[in-house]
Protein backbone atom coordinates (compact mmCIF):
# COMPACT_ATOMS: atom_id res chain seq x y z
CA UNK A 1 0.00 0.00 0.00
CA UNK A 2 2.83 2.61 0.72
CA UNK A 3 4.12 1.74 -2.44
CA UNK A 4 1.02 2.94 -3.96
CA UNK A 5 0.83 6.25 -2.20
CA UNK A 6 4.30 6.85 -3.22
CA UNK A 7 3.22 6.03 -6.65
CA UNK A 8 0.21 8.24 -6.58
CA UNK A 9 2.44 10.88 -4.99
CA UNK A 10 4.46 11.13 -7.39
CA UNK A 11 1.83 11.86 -10.06
CA UNK A 12 0.23 14.46 -8.11
CA UNK A 13 3.29 16.22 -7.81
CA UNK A 14 4.65 15.95 -11.14
CA UNK A 15 1.57 17.72 -12.45
CA UNK A 16 1.36 19.86 -9.74
CA UNK A 17 4.22 22.74 -9.41
CA UNK A 18 4.01 24.00 -12.96
CA UNK A 19 -0.06 24.52 -12.67
CA UNK A 20 -1.82 24.23 -9.66
CA UNK A 21 -1.35 27.59 -8.16
CA UNK A 22 -2.82 28.95 -11.51
CA UNK A 23 -5.48 26.46 -12.06
CA UNK A 24 -6.45 27.12 -8.68
CA UNK A 25 -6.76 30.82 -9.40
CA UNK A 26 -8.24 29.95 -12.62
CA UNK A 27 -10.71 27.60 -11.33
CA UNK A 28 -11.34 30.20 -8.41
CA UNK A 29 -12.17 33.13 -11.25
CA UNK A 30 -14.87 30.50 -12.76
CA UNK A 31 -16.71 29.62 -9.64
CA UNK A 32 -17.76 33.07 -8.83
CA UNK A 33 -20.47 34.16 -10.74
CA UNK A 34 -20.23 36.74 -13.22
CA UNK A 35 -22.09 39.02 -10.72
CA UNK A 36 -19.85 38.90 -8.01
CA UNK A 37 -17.02 39.22 -10.45
CA UNK A 38 -18.34 42.05 -11.63
CA UNK A 39 -18.95 44.04 -7.98
CA UNK A 40 -15.92 42.71 -6.57
CA UNK A 41 -15.66 45.78 -3.93
CA UNK A 42 -19.38 45.37 -3.15
CA UNK A 43 -18.45 41.87 -1.72
CA UNK A 44 -15.94 43.01 0.62
CA UNK A 45 -17.57 42.67 4.43
CA UNK A 46 -16.10 43.79 7.19
CA UNK A 47 -16.34 41.32 10.95
CA UNK A 48 -18.65 43.98 12.09
CA UNK A 49 -20.79 43.22 9.33
CA UNK A 50 -20.68 39.44 9.44
CA UNK A 51 -21.35 39.61 13.15
CA UNK A 52 -24.67 41.53 12.01
CA UNK A 53 -25.52 39.34 9.09
CA UNK A 54 -25.65 36.15 11.44
CA UNK A 55 -27.31 37.89 14.26
CA UNK A 56 -30.31 39.29 11.66
CA UNK A 57 -30.57 35.85 10.24
CA UNK A 58 -29.14 37.23 6.27
CA UNK A 59 -27.31 33.04 6.52
CA UNK A 60 -28.93 30.86 4.19
CA UNK A 61 -27.93 27.45 3.09
CA UNK A 62 -27.90 26.06 -0.53
CA UNK A 63 -27.78 22.03 -1.29
CA UNK A 64 -25.89 20.69 -4.46
CA UNK A 65 -26.59 17.11 -4.60
CA UNK A 66 -23.98 14.59 -4.96
CA UNK A 67 -25.32 11.57 -7.91
CA UNK A 68 -24.21 7.75 -8.32
CA UNK A 69 -23.17 7.45 -11.81
CA UNK A 70 -26.04 5.89 -12.19
CA UNK A 71 -27.91 9.10 -11.38
CA UNK A 72 -29.13 8.53 -8.24
CA UNK A 73 -29.53 11.21 -5.61
CA UNK A 74 -26.70 10.58 -2.94
CA UNK A 75 -26.22 12.74 -0.48
CA UNK A 76 -25.90 16.65 -0.82
CA UNK A 77 -23.33 19.16 -0.10
CA UNK A 78 -24.78 21.97 2.60
CA UNK A 79 -22.96 25.61 1.08
CA UNK A 80 -23.40 28.34 3.13
CA UNK A 81 -24.67 31.70 1.42
CA UNK A 82 -24.97 35.76 2.90
CA UNK A 83 -27.85 37.41 1.70
CA UNK A 84 -27.25 41.20 2.49
CA UNK A 85 -30.32 43.24 1.97
CA UNK A 86 -27.92 45.80 0.16
CA UNK A 87 -24.99 43.71 -0.93
CA UNK A 88 -27.13 40.90 -2.64
CA UNK A 89 -25.60 37.39 -2.59
CA UNK A 90 -22.69 36.80 -1.45
CA UNK A 91 -20.03 33.98 -1.89
CA UNK A 92 -18.39 32.25 1.26
CA UNK A 93 -15.16 32.56 -0.60
CA UNK A 94 -15.69 35.87 0.45
CA UNK A 95 -16.53 35.88 3.65
CA UNK A 96 -15.25 32.38 5.10
CA UNK A 97 -11.40 33.53 5.53
CA UNK A 98 -12.60 36.38 7.38
CA UNK A 99 -14.52 34.05 9.98
CA UNK A 100 -11.69 32.04 10.23
CA UNK A 101 -9.55 34.75 10.99
CA UNK A 102 -12.01 36.56 13.45
CA UNK A 103 -13.19 33.50 14.79
CA UNK A 104 -16.70 33.77 14.06
CA UNK A 105 -16.11 30.37 12.29
CA UNK A 106 -16.98 28.83 15.52
CA UNK A 107 -20.48 30.51 15.55
CA UNK A 108 -21.22 30.37 11.62
CA UNK A 109 -20.05 26.71 11.67
CA UNK A 110 -22.81 26.13 14.50
CA UNK A 111 -25.42 27.77 12.76
CA UNK A 112 -24.90 25.35 9.80
CA UNK A 113 -24.95 22.29 12.05
CA UNK A 114 -27.90 23.57 13.79
CA UNK A 115 -29.76 24.09 10.47
CA UNK A 116 -29.06 20.92 8.92
CA UNK A 117 -30.07 18.70 11.91
CA UNK A 118 -33.54 20.80 12.06
CA UNK A 119 -33.56 20.10 8.90
CA UNK A 120 -33.11 16.24 8.76
CA UNK A 121 -35.79 15.97 11.78
CA UNK A 122 -38.29 18.06 9.82
CA UNK A 123 -37.55 15.32 6.82
CA UNK A 124 -37.84 12.13 8.89
CA UNK A 125 -40.81 13.34 11.09
CA UNK A 126 -43.02 14.68 7.43
CA UNK A 127 -41.55 11.33 5.90
CA UNK A 128 -40.20 13.76 3.01
CA UNK A 129 -37.39 11.72 0.95
CA UNK A 130 -34.12 12.17 2.96
CA UNK A 131 -30.55 11.92 2.35
CA UNK A 132 -27.24 12.14 4.47
CA UNK A 133 -25.96 16.16 4.12
CA UNK A 134 -21.91 16.59 4.11
CA UNK A 135 -21.20 20.02 6.14
CA UNK A 136 -17.48 22.12 5.25
CA UNK A 137 -15.56 22.39 8.84
CA UNK A 138 -12.50 24.84 8.69
CA UNK A 139 -9.70 23.27 10.62
CA UNK A 140 -9.71 25.95 13.31
CA UNK A 141 -13.15 24.72 14.21
CA UNK A 142 -11.83 21.10 14.53
CA UNK A 143 -9.80 22.04 17.13
CA UNK A 144 -12.15 23.78 19.50
CA UNK A 145 -12.60 21.38 22.65
CA UNK A 146 -16.55 21.52 22.65
CA UNK A 147 -16.86 20.85 19.29
CA UNK A 148 -17.56 16.96 19.62
CA UNK A 149 -19.81 18.15 22.70
CA UNK A 150 -21.95 20.36 20.75
CA UNK A 151 -22.25 17.79 17.42
CA UNK A 152 -23.20 14.73 19.98
CA UNK A 153 -25.52 17.28 21.77
CA UNK A 154 -27.07 18.51 18.53
CA UNK A 155 -27.66 14.69 17.27
CA UNK A 156 -29.71 13.83 20.75
CA UNK A 157 -31.71 15.92 20.81
CA UNK A 158 -32.88 16.30 17.08
CA UNK A 159 -32.85 12.50 17.46
CA UNK A 160 -31.19 11.87 13.92
CA UNK A 161 -29.26 9.08 13.10
CA UNK A 162 -25.73 10.15 12.56
CA UNK A 163 -25.27 8.23 9.37
CA UNK A 164 -26.86 11.50 8.05
CA UNK A 165 -24.59 13.88 8.37
CA UNK A 166 -20.85 13.41 7.04
CA UNK A 167 -18.37 16.75 7.66
CA UNK A 168 -15.79 17.73 4.78
CA UNK A 169 -12.64 18.87 6.43
CA UNK A 170 -9.37 20.08 4.46
CA UNK A 171 -5.73 20.26 5.19
CA UNK A 172 -4.35 22.30 8.15
CA UNK A 173 -1.31 24.12 7.77
CA UNK A 174 -0.35 23.99 11.65
CA UNK A 175 0.95 20.48 12.19
CA UNK A 176 0.85 20.88 15.88
CA UNK A 177 -2.92 20.75 15.75
CA UNK A 178 -2.38 17.30 14.06
CA UNK A 179 -3.39 15.30 17.07
CA UNK A 180 -6.07 17.21 18.77
CA UNK A 181 -8.09 17.21 14.91
CA UNK A 182 -7.26 13.60 15.07
CA UNK A 183 -8.96 12.80 18.20
CA UNK A 184 -12.32 14.89 17.28
CA UNK A 185 -12.33 12.89 13.76
CA UNK A 186 -12.54 10.13 15.62
CA UNK A 187 -14.74 10.79 18.38
CA UNK A 188 -16.64 12.00 15.25
CA UNK A 189 -16.61 9.08 13.83
CA UNK A 190 -17.26 7.27 16.62
CA UNK A 191 -20.55 8.28 16.46
CA UNK A 192 -21.18 7.31 13.45
CA UNK A 193 -20.62 9.81 11.25
CA UNK A 194 -18.47 10.17 8.19
CA UNK A 195 -15.84 12.53 6.95
CA UNK A 196 -14.34 13.43 3.69
CA UNK A 197 -11.45 14.83 2.62
CA UNK A 198 -11.92 17.88 0.76
CA UNK A 199 -10.33 19.40 -2.25
CA UNK A 200 -8.01 16.63 -2.68
CA UNK A 201 -4.78 16.76 -4.79
CA UNK A 202 -4.08 20.59 -4.58
CA UNK A 203 -2.87 20.85 -1.16
CA UNK A 204 0.80 20.11 -0.42
CA UNK A 205 -0.01 16.84 1.63
CA UNK A 206 -3.12 15.29 0.78
CA UNK A 207 -1.49 11.48 0.56
CA UNK A 208 -0.20 12.24 4.52
CA UNK A 209 -3.87 13.50 5.09
CA UNK A 210 -4.71 10.31 3.77
CA UNK A 211 -2.45 8.07 6.00
CA UNK A 212 -2.71 10.48 9.20
CA UNK A 213 -6.73 10.52 9.54
CA UNK A 214 -9.02 8.34 9.69
CA UNK A 215 -11.81 9.43 7.14
CA UNK A 216 -14.38 7.75 4.72
CA UNK A 217 -13.98 9.46 1.45
CA UNK A 218 -11.93 11.80 -0.68
CA UNK A 219 -12.71 14.28 -2.89
CA UNK A 220 -11.07 15.03 -5.85
CA UNK A 221 -10.56 19.13 -6.24
CA UNK A 222 -12.36 20.52 -9.18
CA UNK A 223 -9.48 21.87 -11.15
CA UNK A 224 -8.22 17.87 -12.06
CA UNK A 225 -11.68 17.29 -13.19
CA UNK A 226 -12.33 20.88 -15.37
CA UNK A 227 -8.83 19.94 -17.02
CA UNK A 228 -10.02 16.40 -18.40
CA UNK A 229 -9.83 17.01 -21.44
CA UNK A 230 -8.84 14.34 -23.98
CA UNK A 231 -5.55 16.33 -24.94
CA UNK A 232 -4.76 16.18 -21.14
CA UNK A 233 -3.57 12.88 -20.92
CA UNK A 234 -1.81 13.81 -17.28
CA UNK A 235 -4.74 14.83 -16.06
CA UNK A 236 -6.96 11.65 -17.12
CA UNK A 237 -4.05 9.21 -15.84
CA UNK A 238 -4.18 11.15 -12.19
CA UNK A 239 -8.24 11.05 -11.83
CA UNK A 240 -7.95 7.42 -13.02
CA UNK A 241 -4.62 6.95 -10.87
CA UNK A 242 -6.98 8.31 -7.59
CA UNK A 243 -9.84 5.88 -8.20
CA UNK A 244 -8.14 3.00 -8.03
CA UNK A 245 -6.15 4.33 -4.89
CA UNK A 246 -9.34 4.80 -3.59
CA UNK A 247 -10.80 1.41 -4.06
CA UNK A 248 -7.47 0.03 -3.09
CA UNK A 249 -7.65 2.05 0.05
CA UNK A 250 -11.23 0.93 0.73
CA UNK A 251 -12.50 4.71 0.31
CA UNK A 252 -14.95 6.42 -1.15
CA UNK A 253 -14.22 9.25 -3.94
CA UNK A 254 -16.34 11.87 -5.16
CA UNK A 255 -15.25 13.59 -8.35
CA UNK A 256 -16.10 17.22 -7.76
CA UNK A 257 -16.90 20.19 -10.29
CA UNK A 258 -18.63 17.98 -12.79
CA UNK A 259 -19.30 20.37 -16.22
CA UNK A 260 -19.60 19.13 -19.22
CA UNK A 261 -20.73 15.71 -20.45
CA UNK A 262 -17.79 14.32 -21.33
CA UNK A 263 -16.20 14.49 -18.11
CA UNK A 264 -19.38 12.56 -16.81
CA UNK A 265 -18.54 10.20 -19.80
CA UNK A 266 -15.18 9.85 -18.94
CA UNK A 267 -15.41 9.53 -14.71
CA UNK A 268 -18.48 6.93 -15.93
CA UNK A 269 -15.71 4.78 -17.67
CA UNK A 270 -13.68 5.02 -14.67
CA UNK A 271 -16.26 4.01 -12.50
CA UNK A 272 -16.33 7.04 -10.27
CA UNK A 273 -18.89 5.78 -8.05
CA UNK A 274 -19.96 9.34 -6.83
CA UNK A 275 -19.82 12.85 -8.47
CA UNK A 276 -20.79 16.68 -7.93
CA UNK A 277 -21.16 19.58 -10.17
CA UNK A 278 -23.06 21.82 -12.32
CA UNK A 279 -23.84 19.64 -15.15
CA UNK A 280 -26.69 17.65 -12.77
CA UNK A 281 -27.58 20.61 -10.62
CA UNK A 282 -26.03 23.93 -9.06
CA UNK A 283 -26.56 24.30 -5.43
CA UNK A 284 -29.95 25.44 -4.84
CA UNK A 285 -32.06 26.36 -2.20
CA UNK A 286 -34.03 24.18 0.10
CA UNK A 287 -37.25 24.16 -1.58
CA UNK A 288 -35.90 23.48 -5.22
CA UNK A 289 -33.47 20.37 -3.54
CA UNK A 290 -36.65 18.73 -1.52
CA UNK A 291 -38.11 18.93 -5.50
CA UNK A 292 -34.86 17.05 -6.85
CA UNK A 293 -34.80 15.03 -3.48
CA UNK A 294 -38.36 13.57 -4.02
CA UNK A 295 -37.68 12.74 -7.79
CA UNK A 296 -34.50 10.77 -6.48
CA UNK A 297 -33.01 10.67 -9.57
CA UNK A 298 -30.67 13.54 -11.61
CA UNK A 299 -29.79 12.91 -14.96
CA UNK A 300 -26.44 15.23 -16.55
CA UNK A 301 -28.06 17.91 -18.05
CA UNK A 302 -28.70 17.39 -21.80
CA UNK A 303 -30.51 13.84 -21.17
CA UNK A 304 -33.67 15.33 -20.77
CA UNK A 305 -36.63 16.32 -23.32
CA UNK A 306 -37.92 19.50 -24.71
CA UNK A 307 -41.63 19.26 -24.86
CA UNK A 308 -41.51 21.81 -28.42
CA UNK A 309 -42.54 21.23 -31.56
CA UNK A 310 -38.98 22.92 -33.45
CA UNK A 311 -36.98 20.32 -31.59
CA UNK A 312 -38.75 18.15 -32.66
CA UNK A 313 -36.07 16.27 -35.75
CA UNK A 314 -33.48 16.93 -32.76
CA UNK A 315 -35.48 14.51 -30.34
CA UNK A 316 -33.56 11.52 -28.77
CA UNK A 317 -35.74 8.68 -29.35
CA UNK A 318 -36.32 6.60 -26.43
CA UNK A 319 -35.58 3.03 -27.45
CA UNK A 320 -37.60 0.04 -25.92
CA UNK A 321 -35.52 -2.50 -24.39
CA UNK A 322 -38.24 -5.32 -26.02
CA UNK A 323 -40.67 -4.60 -28.72
CA UNK A 324 -44.08 -3.48 -27.53
CA UNK A 325 -47.42 -4.31 -29.34
CA UNK A 326 -49.40 -1.66 -30.64
CA UNK A 327 -52.41 -1.20 -33.40
CA UNK A 328 -52.34 0.47 -36.53
CA UNK A 329 -55.49 1.42 -38.71
CA UNK A 330 -56.20 2.82 -42.36
CA UNK A 331 -58.32 5.51 -41.57
CA UNK A 332 -57.99 8.01 -44.71
CA UNK A 333 -56.53 7.84 -48.62
CA UNK A 334 -57.04 10.49 -50.44
CA UNK A 335 -58.34 12.53 -47.66
CA UNK A 336 -61.35 10.33 -47.42
CA UNK A 337 -61.95 8.23 -44.49
CA UNK A 338 -61.72 4.30 -44.83
CA UNK A 339 -62.70 1.81 -42.19
CA UNK A 340 -59.93 -0.79 -42.37
CA UNK A 341 -59.59 -3.98 -40.13
CA UNK A 342 -56.97 -3.14 -37.06
CA UNK A 343 -53.48 -4.78 -38.12
CA UNK A 344 -50.79 -5.39 -35.24
CA UNK A 345 -47.66 -3.84 -34.90
CA UNK A 346 -44.13 -3.67 -32.71
CA UNK A 347 -42.91 -0.65 -31.38
CA UNK A 348 -39.37 -0.40 -31.77
CA UNK A 349 -38.21 2.73 -30.48
CA UNK A 350 -40.55 6.34 -29.55
CA UNK A 351 -39.98 9.61 -29.40
CA UNK A 352 -42.44 13.20 -29.18
CA UNK A 353 -42.70 13.34 -33.01
CA UNK A 354 -42.90 9.43 -34.39
CA UNK A 355 -42.07 5.58 -34.05
CA UNK A 356 -40.13 3.57 -35.51
CA UNK A 357 -41.86 0.52 -36.14
CA UNK A 358 -42.42 -3.03 -37.99
CA UNK A 359 -44.91 -4.72 -39.36
CA UNK A 360 -45.71 -7.58 -41.54
CA UNK A 361 -47.68 -5.77 -44.03
CA UNK A 362 -45.92 -4.47 -47.01
CA UNK A 363 -47.62 -0.77 -47.16
CA UNK A 364 -46.97 1.75 -50.05
CA UNK A 365 -45.24 4.85 -48.25
CA UNK A 366 -47.58 7.96 -49.27
CA UNK A 367 -48.64 11.15 -47.42
CA UNK A 368 -52.02 10.50 -48.83
CA UNK A 369 -52.62 7.28 -47.00
CA UNK A 370 -53.24 8.47 -42.83
CA UNK A 371 -53.16 5.97 -40.00
CA UNK A 372 -53.95 5.82 -36.58
CA UNK A 373 -51.39 4.47 -33.68
CA UNK A 374 -52.82 3.12 -30.41
CA UNK A 375 -50.32 2.26 -28.06
CA UNK A 376 -49.75 1.52 -24.20
CA UNK A 377 -47.17 2.63 -22.33
CA UNK A 378 -46.73 2.69 -18.61
CA UNK A 379 -50.38 1.63 -18.25
CA UNK A 380 -51.19 4.98 -20.08
CA UNK A 381 -52.70 4.46 -23.78
CA UNK A 382 -52.21 7.39 -26.63
CA UNK A 383 -54.11 7.27 -29.63
CA UNK A 384 -52.48 9.20 -32.19
CA UNK A 385 -52.51 9.71 -36.51
CA UNK A 386 -50.18 10.00 -38.70
CA UNK A 387 -48.35 8.92 -41.75
CA UNK A 388 -45.55 6.72 -42.65
CA UNK A 389 -42.35 8.59 -43.81
CA UNK A 390 -39.82 5.73 -44.88
CA UNK A 391 -40.07 2.09 -44.94
CA UNK A 392 -37.09 -0.62 -45.08
CA UNK A 393 -36.97 -4.49 -45.57
CA UNK A 394 -36.63 -6.45 -42.23
CA UNK A 395 -35.55 -9.40 -41.29
CA UNK A 396 -37.82 -12.72 -42.53
CA UNK A 397 -40.83 -10.88 -44.05
CA UNK A 398 -41.30 -8.20 -41.92
CA UNK A 399 -41.27 -4.89 -43.10
CA UNK A 400 -39.82 -1.62 -40.76
CA UNK A 401 -41.23 1.87 -41.24
CA UNK A 402 -40.67 5.05 -39.53
CA UNK A 403 -44.05 7.37 -38.26
CA UNK A 404 -44.71 10.76 -38.38
CA UNK A 405 -47.13 11.62 -35.86
CA UNK A 406 -49.42 14.63 -37.22
CA UNK A 407 -48.66 17.84 -36.24
CA UNK A 408 -51.33 18.54 -33.93
CA UNK A 409 -50.35 15.81 -32.33
CA UNK A 410 -46.00 16.31 -31.03
CA UNK A 411 -47.21 18.50 -27.81
CA UNK A 412 -48.10 15.34 -26.11
CA UNK A 413 -48.19 16.59 -22.15
CA UNK A 414 -48.47 13.50 -21.42
CA UNK A 415 -45.83 11.75 -23.64
CA UNK A 416 -42.90 13.73 -22.77
CA UNK A 417 -42.89 12.71 -18.98
CA UNK A 418 -43.31 8.59 -19.81
CA UNK A 419 -40.45 9.25 -22.28
CA UNK A 420 -38.05 11.11 -19.70
CA UNK A 421 -39.56 8.10 -16.81
CA UNK A 422 -38.24 5.44 -19.02
CA UNK A 423 -34.97 6.60 -20.00
CA UNK A 424 -34.31 7.29 -16.28
CA UNK A 425 -35.57 3.65 -15.95
CA UNK A 426 -33.18 2.25 -18.29
CA UNK A 427 -30.10 4.57 -16.94
CA UNK A 428 -30.83 2.48 -14.12
CA UNK A 429 -31.58 -0.26 -15.44
CA UNK A 430 -34.58 -1.00 -14.09
CA UNK A 431 -37.53 -2.44 -15.72
CA UNK A 432 -40.19 -0.43 -17.68
CA UNK A 433 -43.35 -1.18 -15.84
CA UNK A 434 -46.94 -1.55 -17.38
CA UNK A 435 -46.26 -1.87 -21.18
CA UNK A 436 -47.00 -4.83 -23.39
CA UNK A 437 -43.37 -6.21 -24.34
CA UNK A 438 -42.75 -9.38 -26.63
CA UNK A 439 -40.36 -11.74 -25.34
CA UNK A 440 -39.96 -13.47 -28.51
CA UNK A 441 -39.02 -12.77 -32.26
CA UNK A 442 -40.62 -10.25 -34.13
CA UNK A 443 -41.61 -12.81 -37.04
CA UNK A 444 -42.79 -15.58 -34.61
CA UNK A 445 -44.63 -13.16 -33.45
CA UNK A 446 -46.60 -12.26 -37.10
CA UNK A 447 -46.65 -15.77 -37.45
CA UNK A 448 -49.06 -16.44 -34.48
CA UNK A 449 -51.00 -13.20 -35.61
CA UNK A 450 -54.51 -14.02 -36.81
CA UNK A 451 -55.54 -10.07 -37.27
P1 LIG B 1 -16.00 23.66 -1.59
O1 LIG B 1 -16.21 22.99 -0.29
O2 LIG B 1 -14.94 23.12 -2.47
O3 LIG B 1 -17.42 23.65 -2.33
C1 LIG B 1 -17.60 23.44 -3.69
C2 LIG B 1 -17.72 24.77 -4.43
O4 LIG B 1 -17.72 24.52 -5.81
C3 LIG B 1 -19.02 25.51 -4.14
O5 LIG B 1 -18.72 26.86 -4.18
C4 LIG B 1 -19.88 25.11 -5.33
O6 LIG B 1 -20.88 26.04 -5.62
C5 LIG B 1 -18.85 25.06 -6.43
N1 LIG B 1 -19.25 24.18 -7.51
C6 LIG B 1 -19.95 23.03 -7.44
N2 LIG B 1 -20.08 22.45 -8.65
C7 LIG B 1 -19.43 23.24 -9.53
C8 LIG B 1 -19.20 23.16 -10.94
O7 LIG B 1 -19.62 22.24 -11.64
N3 LIG B 1 -18.46 24.14 -11.49
C9 LIG B 1 -17.97 25.19 -10.76
N4 LIG B 1 -17.25 26.10 -11.40
N5 LIG B 1 -18.17 25.29 -9.42
C10 LIG B 1 -18.89 24.33 -8.82
P2 LIG B 1 -19.28 27.88 -3.10
O8 LIG B 1 -20.66 27.49 -2.70
O9 LIG B 1 -19.04 29.25 -3.62
O10 LIG B 1 -18.36 27.60 -1.86
C11 LIG B 1 -17.02 27.95 -1.88
C12 LIG B 1 -16.29 27.42 -0.70
O11 LIG B 1 -16.71 28.04 0.51
C13 LIG B 1 -16.53 25.93 -0.48
O12 LIG B 1 -15.71 25.19 -1.36
C14 LIG B 1 -16.12 25.80 0.99
O13 LIG B 1 -14.74 25.69 1.11
C15 LIG B 1 -16.55 27.13 1.56
N6 LIG B 1 -17.83 26.96 2.29
C16 LIG B 1 -19.09 26.96 1.84
N7 LIG B 1 -19.96 26.77 2.85
C17 LIG B 1 -19.23 26.62 3.96
C18 LIG B 1 -19.53 26.37 5.35
O14 LIG B 1 -20.69 26.21 5.76
N8 LIG B 1 -18.46 26.29 6.22
C19 LIG B 1 -17.17 26.41 5.80
N9 LIG B 1 -16.20 26.31 6.71
N10 LIG B 1 -16.85 26.62 4.53
C20 LIG B 1 -17.86 26.74 3.62
CA1 LIG C 1 -16.69 21.00 0.35
CA1 LIG D 1 -14.13 21.02 -2.68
Amino acid sequence: MNKLLRFTKMILQSSKPKNAEKQNQDSDSMLLPAIIQNNRAAQQISAGELQRAIENGYLTIYYQPLVTHEGQIHSAEALIRLVDPAKGMISPRHFIPLAEQTGLINTLTKWVIINVCAQLKAWGESGHAICPISINLSPNVLINPNFFEFVKEQLGQQQIPAKYLQFEITEISQLSTKETISETLNNLRSLGITIALDDFGTGYSSLDYLRSFQVDSFKIDQVFIQNLDAKNTKNQTIVSTLVYLAKSLDLNIVAEGVEKYEQFQFLKQQEYPYMQGNLFSEPVPLSEFEELLQKGTLLPKGTTIKNNYQQIRKYYRFEFPHLVQAEMTVIEVNNKKVDLKTAHILIEDISLGGLKIQSHLSLPVASNIRFRFIFTVMNETFDKTGKLLWKNEGKSKTYIYGVEFDKSQVDDERLAPIINQMTALRYNQREIPDTPFIYEDASMFFNKDVS
